[in-house]
């Protein structure tokens, strides 16, 4: 287990199977973004020990997108420690099992085959990728701006990857947690810096790359996002990158 490096003041990000989340730190409280993949499990409590808490302690787990790269831990901390589970209106269904929104590794294997995307995609098998993790119990936020939790998270609705996708800006810290909206490498792709996933991946390409209109005016300097490092940068020059046609 690598440590969380930390991305700015009170946030961490953690990498697990090919996939981030990220630990914002208020004291002795703790906001959690994603919980990577079911495999990822001993490493999700790793990152939150290695920064002297519990799993216990977390107040919640906020969710990006309900893609089992993302959600593996939710419904395991739920049973065993009561951790609840916030997504937007628009994931619940997705987040729930009552709908499916996404590409499965055989999709992938299919087409985008290359030797790397089949090791990818056995890394990924083995850490849980193929299993269906559903939290019946998962809930919405109200309203609009900052999260009443560490962090102050303000959701930002991103659909297109799936249709509840949900950035959070961190104000405070100047950080954007673009989930899947902008990932800045992955495993099916030679492209680095910020970029939009492949477009299998997405429940509806073109609403994706509308979706990422909506970071042009946030105001951070580092990108946190659910594949690839940490990049700094203005959210608008991310999304300028990540639109730029591909060579
Ligand atoms: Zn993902």
């Amino acid at each position: 287990m690598t440590s969380p490096i930390q991305v700015a003041d009170g946030v961490h990000l953690a990498t697990g199977t090919d996939v981030n989340w990220l630990l914002l730190q208020d004291g002795d409280a703790l906001t959690v973004i994603d919980t990577g993949y079911p495999g990822d499990a001993d490493r999700l409590d790793a990152s939150v020990r290695a920064l002297g808490r519990e799993p216990g302690d977390v107040a919640a787990v906020l969710v990006t997108h309900a893609h089992v790269d993302h959600v593996g831990s939710i419904e395991r901390w739920w049973q065993e420690h009561g951790v609840p589970v916030l997504v937007h209106e628009d994931e619940l269904a997705n987040v729930r099992g009552e709908r499916h929104e996404s590409a499965t590794p055989l999709d992938v294997a299919r087409r985008a085959w290359r030797p790397r995307t089949a090791l990818w995609a056995a890394r990924i098998t083995r850490a849980g990728g193929t299993a269906h993790v559903t939290a019946p119990h998962a809930q919405t936020w109200t309203g609009e701006g900052p999260l009443d939790l560490p962090g102050r998270p303000v959701p930002v609705h991103t659909p297109g990857h799936t249709s509840g996708h949900t950035a959070f800006l961190l104000a405070d810290a100047g950080v954007l947690v673009t989930g899947d909206a902008i990932v800045t490498a992955h495993a099916t792709t030679s492209r680095r810096g910020p970029q939009q996933l492949p477009g299998f991946f997405a429940a509806d390409p073109t609403l994706a790359a509308r979706s990422l209109e909506r970071f042009r005016d946030l105001d951070a300097d580092t990108i946190a996002p659910g594949h690839g490092p940490v990049w700094q940068g203005r959210p608008t020059d991310a999304v300028d990158h990540a639109l730029a046609p591909q060579r």
